[in-house]
């Protein structure tokens, strides 16, 4: 119990990293914070495993978070084609997630891999169709940090060896499971506690970023590495519980994802970034008037940036709707902020050479687009065609 308490009061001594002015707020998970039943799915691909009790204990960790039941099922194992070091790619590891059993919002899986060879680090997924899955690389590459001074570097550098060090390889594996275990929850929520990646500032948090001089301080304070979440995280879930009245999140309730693009909209009333992401969804849904509102917003909030993104994206809904003149004035935009947007240049000449409404046909102008349109492909590598 003692050292319980200097767990939980001396690592918060030290200061937190500064917050990532770029980050954005979004809402904690609720499926998963008011669980009722949350149910884990362990998905070992070509025998990947976590030395015990890492996985058990990481578990442990995540269910301290949710009110309900949580349960551990072991997933069907996986074989694919590996390369010549034993690793897979992403989109193995996509096709796998897809099979998965236990696809619930409340549910996550966990993906052991024997390692990962187009992507540097383990992650944690929102998966559209419902719920998280948390891919485990075992054998992570380094993480760039540019731009730090040399004696900030060395000082970091030491504190990654002295972490080598002194946790051993089960506890850095239960960390690594707990890390990505709790991404879920979506802590912190706020920007002003947020570090890159959407990591807490807090060195004696299990959500900070990595290994440096302050979780080092953290550690030596604490008398080892972080196992959980920090206080701060722990209040954010617990004001989230509370908003939700006590109402737990049944295992079968539905749950529409639309609800956290939602909220990420309604957190960020002066970010573009959200309302595209928005955006990109209600397009899929076919949810056209919804998608060009949000698009307009992203337009008036971050002009410059994301200009060609937003005027192509809503001049393809425009058409979808057969607003030529819209469409055209859209597509032209956004070449004009983007000369070498070829999708932009072969639609806007496709409407030119054959608009079903006559009146928007311009031969010599689409003569004109479709020989830049050509210039620009025989320009790019034949992988990008
Ligand atoms: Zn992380
Ligand atoms: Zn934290």
């Amino acid at each position: 119990m003692f050292r319980l308490n200097l767990r939980l009061n001396l690592g918060s001594l030290v200061p937190p990293a500064p917050a990532d002015p770029a980050e954005p707020n979004w809402p904690p998970y609720g499926p998963l914070i008011n669980a009722r039943l949350a149910t884990i799915e362990v998905i070992r691909i070509n025998g990947g495993d976590s030395p015990t009790p890492a996985l058990a204990k990481a578990i442990e960790t995540f269910a301290r978070h949710i009110p309900g039941k949580v349960e551990q099922v072991e997933g069907e194992r996986a074989q694919v084609d590996a390369d010549a070091n034993g690793r897979v790619t992403r989109t193995q590891v996509n096709a796998i997630i897809a099979r998965r059993r236990h696809r619930r919002a409340c549910d996550v899986a966990i993906l052991l891999t024997p390692g990962l060879s187009d992507t540097p680090n383990s992650y944690c997924a929102d998966i559209p169709d419902g719920g998280h899955a948390i891919v485990i690389n075992p054998v992570p590459g380094p993480v760039p940090r540019p731009g730090r001074r040399l004696a900030r570097r060395a000082l970091d550098e030491i504190a990654g060896w002295s972490f080598m060090l002194c946790v051993r390889y089960p506890t850095r594996r239960r960390m690594l499971l707990a890390h990505e275990l709790l991404h879920a929850l979506k802590v912190p929520h706020r920007r002003e506690r947020s570090a890159t990646g959407h990591h807490c500032t807090r060195p004696d948090c299990i959500l900070y970023p990595g290994v440096d001089w302050r979780s080092a301080l953290a550690g030596l304070f604490n008398l080892g590495p972080p196992l959980d979440l920090c206080r701060a995280c722990r209040e954010e879930i617990a004001s989230a519980r509370a908003a939700a009245g006590g109402v737990y999140f049944e295992p079968n309730d539905a749950y529409d994802p639309m609800v956290h693009l939602d909220g990420m909209v309604r957190l960020n009333p002066h970010s573009a970034l959200e309302r595209i992401y928005r955006g990109q969804a209600r397009a899929e849904r076919n949810d056209r008037a919804g998608a060009i509102a949000d698009f307009t917003d992203a337009l008036r909030l971050g002009p410059g940036a994301h200009t060609a993104k937003c005027r192509f994206n809503r001049a393809g809904l425009h058409a979808q709707d057969r607003r030529w003149a819209e469409a055209i004035a859209d597509y032209e935009a956004a070449l004009a902020a983007d000369p070498a947007h070829r999708r932009a240049l072969e639609n806007v000449t496709w409407i030119l050479r054959e608009c079903p409404d006559e009146a928007f046909r311009d031969a010599a102008k689409a003569q004109e687009l479709g020989v830049r349109a050509e210039r620009l492909a025989g320009q790019q590598p034949p992988a990008l065609r």
